[in-house]
């Protein structure tokens, strides 16, 4: 097994043109700046089957899938590799009314930005999630929509 192929399954990002094959490169202006994930490795290792993520209706002849060299992809973390981003659970008293909030870890601040402490009993070692008791509503509603940015 060639060390390609441990690539497959990686997410890659079209960003030049200049050593994909000729069929490849006839869409450069369409397919340069398109993200696909890596499906199988092709030409002895040399170039990469890649099944890009836009609509059919958006690439050329409706085709999903292309050959591009490596040379003309930036490869991204294997799927799997980046979880989604996890917060940890901090709270803030406020006119005795307690609340536990989302906090990017390595952080003191809410992603709602309310300036937020450890936990007592566990620090900043418990996991946030909707269903956390008291769960402050704004850290809720910016984790559901989905606009915070990865800590
Ligand atoms: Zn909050």
């Amino acid at each position: 097994m060639s060390k390609a192929w441990s690539r497959v399954g990686c997410q890659a990002t079209i960003v030049r043109m200049d050593h994909s094959p000729a069929s490849t490169c006839a869409h450069r202006s369409k397919l340069i700046g398109c993200e696909g994930l890596v499906v199988a490795v092709l030409r002895n290792g040399g170039a990469a089957l890649l099944r890009l993520d836009n609509n059919e209706y958006d690439l050329p002849h409706g085709v999903r899938r292309w050959v591009v060299a490596w040379d003309d992809l930036e490869l991204h973390k294997p799927v799997g590799a980046s979880k989604p981003p996890a917060y940890v659970v901090g709270f803030s008293k406020k006119r005795r009314v307690l609340k536990y909030h989302a906090v990017a870890p390595g952080t003191k601040v809410a992603i709602c930005s309310a300036p937020v402490k450890p936990l007592p009993f566990c620090g900043w070692s418990l996991a946030f999630s909707p269903t956390t008791p008291r769960a402050c509503s704004e850290c809720l509603a910016l984790l559901t929509e989905g606009t915070v940015p990865a800590p």
